[in-house]
């Protein structure tokens, strides 16, 4: 985390009016949304000029957080994006550890001079590529960071309803609707401080998870009935989602998101791995209860990364041979993914 020194270097920072831009990972889930609108309005309140500029779209269903209309897409803007990125004095970095997270944006970012703050609670972040790291794993979402940062700031009190719908998007979705990485007290501490500043969890809930178009759930329908591959042995479930696939659900940003963790809700199974064709590679999302790490298995083997629990990689092989690969894979595993939980 910070320093008491480097928390006062901040305060001094962000005393006078900067360009500010906020930026988060590839593919943004909810804890980066959510997490870049909440310091997006602190930011503001303090009187910066604050831009958002992620690399490629944000799903429809965080459309209702105030001020999502702001987020700049620098995959539909990329000069003018460009343009901000080079003005700015302040770089915050939210929800991702490594710079080639960013995408198409990394070298843009990594040829820029202002300072750069990380706020994350991935594992093993790239320290040296940040002047400040604000970053743990020991919580439920960088959204939740967010609440801290601005505490430790000693601007508590600046934190509104827009703030606290934003934090709550990130805490809400990063748990799975609090049912993993929520077993500390704190969490719901602030997240009780949330709710009395105003925000509706129950509404959110239903904004967030009640917006299925009917080819989002017929796709999930599909993968669960025709493209899962249980290795009984193995406590593994694998579904691939081909290209075409998507094409025949007319695929919409977001409409894999949660896929993956179906297969967890059996008994049997202790790791998921979606996979899914890409324009030019596969992507990966694994996903296990208890013990096994994820994490470890996507670095050393998917290039990829994220937490024990839920981790992220890519492959340029085909599907089939990614399939094959995994299951020869899974025989250096086997005995440490054989294991039932319990209390
Ligand atoms: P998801 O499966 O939802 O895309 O990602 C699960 C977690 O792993 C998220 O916290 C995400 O930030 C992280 N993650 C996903 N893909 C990658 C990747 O390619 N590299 C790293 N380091 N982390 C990833
Ligand atoms: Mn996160």
């Amino acid at each position: 985390m910070l320093s008491n020194n480097e928390i006062n270097e901040l305060k001094l920072l962000l005393k006078k009016k900067k360009n500010i831009v906020i930026t988060a990972h590839t593919n943004p889930d909810g804890d980066a949304v959510g997490a870049s609108l909440a310091m997006y309005h602190y930011l503001t309140k303090l009187g910066h000029k604050v831009n958002i500029v992620i690399p490629n779209q944000f799903p429809d269903y965080y459309r209702w957080l105030p001020k999502s209309d702001k987020i700049l897409i620098y995959e539909n803007h990329a000069k003018l994006c460009q343009k901000i990125i080079k003005e700015a004095d302040i770089i915050f970095y939210v929800d991702f550890n490594a710079l080639s997270r960013l995408g198409a944006l990394t070298d843009i970012i990594k040829k820029n001079t202002a300072k750069r703050i990380l706020i994350d609670h991935h594992i093993d972040p790239e320290v040296e590529n940040f002047d400040y790291c604000y970053s743990t794993t020991n919580i439920s979402s960088t959204g939740e960071l967010v609440y801290d940062f601005i505490t430790e700031l000693g601007d508590e009190e600046l934190i509104d309803k827009q703030i606290a719908e934003g934090i709550y998007t990130c805490i809400v979705t990063d748990t799975g609707s609090f049912s993993f990485s929520c077993n500390r007290p704190d969490t719901y501490i602030i997240t009780a401080k949330l709710i009395s500043l105003g925000v509706d969890a129950e509404k959110i809930h239903k904004l967030i998870y009640d917006t299925y178009s009917e080819n989002r759930l017929r796709l999930l329908g599909y993968a669960i009935s025709n493209r899962m591959l249980v290795w009984e042995d193995f406590h593994v479930a694998i579904i691939y989602l081909t290209k075409d696939d998507l094409l025949k659900y007319n695929f919409k940003v977001g409409d894999t998101e949660g896929v993956v963790n179906f297969p967890l809700s059996m008994d049997k199974i202790n790791m998921s791995i979606l996979i899914t064709e890409k324009e030019n590679n596969l992507r990966l999302s694994l996903r296990s209860k208890g013990e096994f790490s994820v994490n470890k298995l996507a670095r050393t083997h998917f290039n990829g990364g994220g937490h024990k629990n839920a981790a992220g990689g890519k492959s340029v092989e085909s599907i089939e041979e990614l399939i094959n690969r995994l299951k020869t894979l899974m025989k250096d595993y086997k005995e440490q993914l054989d294991y039932k939980i319990s209390l």
